[in-house]
């Protein structure tokens, strides 16, 4: 089957209550303020160097290299984001900006296509050396997509051409070919990357590398990883992963045998991702059959409500399923990032709402409780239970942040969310020849050009805070087509109403509502309702952590609890599994959020006078509790947080 396409995000036009302050913050505050991060003049935050690492490979400025081996991604996960936000809307001064770096790529590039300025400042005889550690594909991977997506936008070809020379020069190294190197990269990236560079190149050689990559991994004797080690002068750049097995590298076990999401979270969600676009461009069934069962071990075994994933702090790894502690797991922004990334392939290749229904979790929740609502403040690690005197003394939660940062040493977060926001029109709609899918329900309006000519699609909706969902059609040159919305699996929506109230004869499948294929005229509509009741939500009883508790949740959004609305020792507050649970939206806070509350009971802690420990006989006091968005916790100071709260 072919798989749907992704309109072009200048087709696409967001106005949506929930979404529009979070783009406007990426375009407004986070990107600009980036710049400033990469370019080192933001004096309270940590120092980037990334640009005058550039400067200083490029032969116009002269010093050190700074930063993480991989510092070079950050600048091209920047460059990605302000892409998405120009192919909506032109901007010379980001323009201006970006090409005076693409100037310095042009500079530092190698005459045979390398660029790395880790390597060409610091170690220019090692490159290549460490595959493991040394992130030069992950890196490479980055440009490519940066190059891709300013292309896209701009029409310049001079970054563009800067990256083929430099897939060029990872052709020429890597491959199976005799006196080529045998080897694959620690951290994968590079794999998707050659896969977008193919589709826009359409130079057979990307594709094949990539999938020589992902043929190559877990598959080697005598590996590749082991052998590096051996040669003379090598050195670790990490010393601390030493002790990290070969799962965290994604070289376990061959990528089609893999059948439960292992190691390193990011890692493997973005190995997971180029195994989706290699299985789908070279019609490799073996490789989709495994990405099928990877992501039903994601979401049945490993995955927090939260659509997080990660829950060892060491390794930032998956471990064993039903591992989902509450309070030191790691589940790190980019890893929600990946997975959307990772089920929105899937969702295009097999049409299966399932996989979308993971993509809205993963963006409602943690992808947003990444950055502050001021959009200059980032977590990394996004636990779902909170209590800050532990965290400032307790070392092994010392991954688990209080507060938000304003840039971290290891940037990659910041970015990632930035272009994860930019871009998300891709996520709203899909098309194949004469079916338009509407995959989340975002107010706004797409342009849609199927073969026989453009359809124009709106959305009105206050989702996910109001049930009513509007989509008009303009079809001027009645263009026969169906409509497809998604049935999220958490709702079961009842009846389609046409403009004219009639109640439409729709087919569902696999998590979708297909309208019959039909004119529609000018002026067309339909509306429905998504049910958006509250709900309390348990985990699997395997799920120790979590057993006896219960989460709110309303629609795909998750709810906590925070110190500054219910006093402290949330751990404390006992809620019956009947409460009646209250929605309100409150315009005051936060800039507008989403409200629940409900009557509960507390631990009462009368009678523990100078007791640790007594005979069981619970003693409740009553009271009410009041919940907020988990993607919101964390903007009115420190405090305690918890999204499992103990029920009775
Ligand atoms: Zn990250």
């Amino acid at each position: 089957m072919k798989k749907l396409e992704s309109l072009d995000l200048n087709q696409i036009k967001v106005e949506d209550n929930f979404w529009d302050r979070y783009i406007r913050l990426v375009r407004e505050k986070m990107l600009p303020y980036q710049w400033e991060v990469l370019n080192d003049r933001v004096s309270d935050a940590a120092p980037s160097h990334c640009v005058e690492n550039f400067r200083i490979a490029a032969g116009v400025s002269e010093g050190e290299y700074y930063g993480q081996v991989f510092q070079d991604s950050d600048v091209a996960k920047w460059i990605e984001a302000v892409s998405y936000s120009l192919e909506k809307e032109r901007d010379p001064q980001l323009e201006e900006e970006v090409d005076s770096i693409v100037d310095l790529f042009e500079k530092a590039q190698k005459s045979d296509g390398y660029m790395d300025t880790y390597f060409i400042i610091k170690d220019p005889d090692g490159k290549w050396s460490n595959l493991r550690e040394g992130h030069e594909l992950y890196v490479a991977g980055h440009m490519i997509e940066a190059a891709a997506a300013y292309y896209r936008a701009t029409g310049k070809e001079k970054f563009l051409k800067i990256v083929c020379r430099l897939a060029d020069c990872i052709c020429d190294v890597f491959g199976e070919e005799e006196g080529k190197m045998h080897g694959c990269p620690g951290h994968p990236e590079i794999e998707l990357a050659l896969v977008k560079l193919y589709r826009i190149t359409q130079k057979k050689e990307y594709l094949q590398m990539a999938k020589y990559f992902l043929d190559l991994r877990g598959n080697q004797h005598p590996d590749h990883f082991v052998e590096e080690q051996k040669r003379e002068g090598f050195y670790h750049i990490f010393q601390e992963f030493e002790h990290l097995g070969y799962n965290n590298i994604q070289a376990h076990m061959p990528v089609r045998q893999q059948k439960k999401a292992d190691g390193h979270a990011v890692r493997a969600l973005y190995l997971y991702s180029a195994m989706a676009d290699v299985g789908y461009e070279s019609k490799d069934e073996t490789l989709l059959k495994a990405c099928r069962t990877l992501f039903q071990n994601i979401v049945k075994k490993q995955m927090f409500i939260t659509g997080s994933v990660g829950s060892a702090a060491d390794g930032e790894c998956f471990t064993c399923d039903y591992d989902l502690p509450n309070n030191y797991n790691y589940s790190e922004t980019c890893a929600s990032v990946a997975l959307a990334m990772f089920s929105y392939r899937m969702f295009q290749i097999e049409q299966d709402g399932a996989y979308m229904d993971i993509v809205e979790r993963a963006l409602y929740n943690t992808v947003l409780s990444g950055m502050s609502l001021n959009g200059t403040e980032f977590f990394y690690v996004n636990p779902l239970e909170v209590i800050p005197e532990q965290l400032r003394t307790n070392r092994t939660l010392r991954h688990v942040l209080t507060h938000r940062r304003k840039w971290l040493g290891v940037a990659c977060c910041p970015p990632n969310i930035a272009r994860t926001l930019t871009g998300l029109g891709n996520y709203i709609y899909s098309y194949n020849e004469d079916t338009v899918f509407i995959n989340l329900y975002i107010s706004g309006q797409a342009a849609v050009t199927l073969a026989e000519g453009e359809i124009k699609i709106s959305v009105e909706t206050n989702y996910p805070y109001e049930e009513k969902i509007r989509i008009y059609v303009e079809n001027i040159n009645d263009i026969p087509m169906a409509i497809a919305f998604r049935e999220p699996g958490w709702a079961k929506i009842d009846t389609v109403v046409s403009d004219d109230g009639e109640i439409l004869r729709v087919r569902r499948e696999k998590g979708y509502i297909y309208t019959e294929k039909r004119k529609w005229g000018k002026e067309g509509s339909i509306s429905f309702d998504i049910p958006l009741k509250p709900v309390l939500m348990c985990a699997h009883p395997r799920v120790v952590s979590d057993v006896g508790k219960a989460a709110i949740m309303r629609g795909p959004v998750v709810y906590c609890l925070e110190e500054i609305d219910n006093g402290d020792n949330l751990g404390g507050i006992v809620l019956d599994a009947e409460a009646r649970l209250k929605v309100e939206y409150d315009p005051e806070l936060l800039g507008g959020a989403g409200v629940i509350t409900t009557e509960s009971y507390r631990l009462s802690e009368q009678e523990w006078s100078g007791k640790l420990y007594q005979p069981v006989g619970k003693k409740y006091e009553e009271c009410k509790i009041k919940a907020i968005p988990y993607c919101m916790w964390n903007n009115r100071g420190e405090g305690e947080m918890r999204v499992w709260i103990h029920t009775r």
